[in-house]
This record gives structure tokens, C-alpha cells and sequence, in this order.
């Protein structure tokens, strides 16, 4: 078993001991999905379940079952603490892979590919925390869909790093100022566990019935 694996193990342990602010990995993935619904969750401690987070809690729950496998060629390691001093930024990751030498973060989501891209900056937050934390450079990671049982391949490219520390910073501003980002009407409140005390619809009427 390599250095690395001991020294993420470790790692494992100095999370207890942060005291600063640090900014929730799974934040990035709320932002770029609503900002508003970001807001919701991190600034007010607002969270609904519904089906789907309710899915999404029973994988996690299965997946993180703190443990670790060592490999001819490589190891897991599961429920891993990751955090980054540079980008203030801390979070439990599903799984993380080594083999022949390369390491890489595995994120489990229920479901299928979606059309978002708030998992891939998921993964690219969490191979920026593998970074700094092992100094290896990470080119990939992958989300792993439970309805397919399938994989998918994350290039962690210059565009994706570029888009994920723009994210950070967003949330960053929003953590700090509390500002309310507006509730917007898309397609992605059809699935969204707080569209009923978000009524995004309602916005849009009442400036009418104002404006009136
Ligand atoms: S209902 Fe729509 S606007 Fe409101 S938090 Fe959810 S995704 Fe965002």
C-alpha cells in the first residue's frame, strides 16, 4: 500500500481539528444547480426531502461505509474527508481510487447522466482537495450513476478548473454577505426539493400585482 493511502488516512483525522470557516463541497453542487436553492440550504438551514434527495441520502448512506480496500494494482478508500487550505474548501468524498498510480475521486449519484454540470464541478472541487492533500496531479475522476450502473469519465480540464474556482468564489460571497439570489422559474424546479416554499412562480405574479 502506498504513502499516499496513509497520508489521506490521516488527513482523514486533521478534519476534527479545523476550527475556521471552510466552504461545504456539496455547496458548489447546490449553486451551480439554483443559486437561490444554495441560498436556501447553506444560509437559512432550509432542506426539504423528496423522492429524489431521499434516493440520493439512502445511496450516500450505503456508500459511505468508512472502509478501504487494497488492491494488487492499487486501493479504495471510502468516506474520505477531503479539504483544501487554498480554496477553503471541505467535504466527504464517496470514494477514492488509486491505480497504477494514478488517484482519482469517484462521486455515486442516484439516477442517470442528467444534463446539468454541477457533478462534474463536484468532482473537480474534490480532485483540487486530493491535490493540495497528496501534491499529485489529478486528471480524472468519475460520477458513478446508480439507476445505469454506469460511470462516467470527468476530465478535470482547464476549462472545468476554471468553471469550479469561479464557483467557489461565487459561493464564497454568498456564504459571507448572505444576499438573497432571486428565485428563478427553470426546469430545474421540477425536480427541486423546496419548490413548495419556494413557489419560483409566484414571484413573477406578485410584481405584476404590484406593478398594478
Ligand atoms: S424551486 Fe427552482 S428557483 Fe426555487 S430553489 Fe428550487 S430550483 Fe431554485
Amino acid at each position: 500500500m502506498s504513502f499516499d493511502f496513509f497520508k489521506l488516512i490521516v488527513l482523514m483525522g486533521e478534519y476534527f481539528m479545523i476550527d475556521e470557516e471552510y466552504i461545504p463541497i456539496a455547496a458548489l453542487n447546490q449553486f451551480s444547480y439554483c443559486s437561490h436553492r444554495c441560498w436556501r440550504m447553506f444560509c437559512t438551514g432550509e432542506f426539504t426531502d423528496n423522492q429524489y434527495t431521499i434516493e440520493g441520502t439512502s445511496l450516500h448512506e450505503r456508500v459511505h461505509t468508512v472502509g478501504a480496500l487494497s488492491k494488487e494494482d492499487g486501493w479504495q478508500v471510502r468516506a474520505i474527508w477531503l479539504k483544501s487550505e487554498k480554496y477553503k474548501l471541505i467535504g466527504k468524498s464517496d470514494l477514492i481510487e488509486s491505480e497504477n498510480g494514478e488517484l482519482y475521486p469517484v462521486e455515486y449519484k442516484r439516477g442517470h447522466k442528467g444534463e446539468w454540470d454541477n457533478d462534474e464541478l463536484q468532482v473537480c472541487a474534490q480532485a483540487l482537495c486530493l491535490e493540495e492533500m497528496t501534491g499529485k496531479t489529478i486528471s480524472t475522476g468519475y460520477i458513478y450513476y446508480a439507476h445505469s450502473h454506469q460511470r462516467q469519465l470527468v476530465e478535470i480540464n482547464d476549462d472545468l478548473r476554471h468553471s469550479t474556482i469561479g464557483t467557489i468564489q461565487d459561493v464564497a460571497k454568498l456564504l459571507e454577505t448572505g444576499t438573497m439570489p432571486q428565485a428563478i422559474y427553470t426546469k430545474r424546479c421540477k425536480g427541486c426539493s423546496l419548490y413548495s416554499q419556494c413557489l419560483p412562480t409566484m414571484v413573477d405574479k406578485v410584481a405584476c400585482y404590484q406593478e398594478v
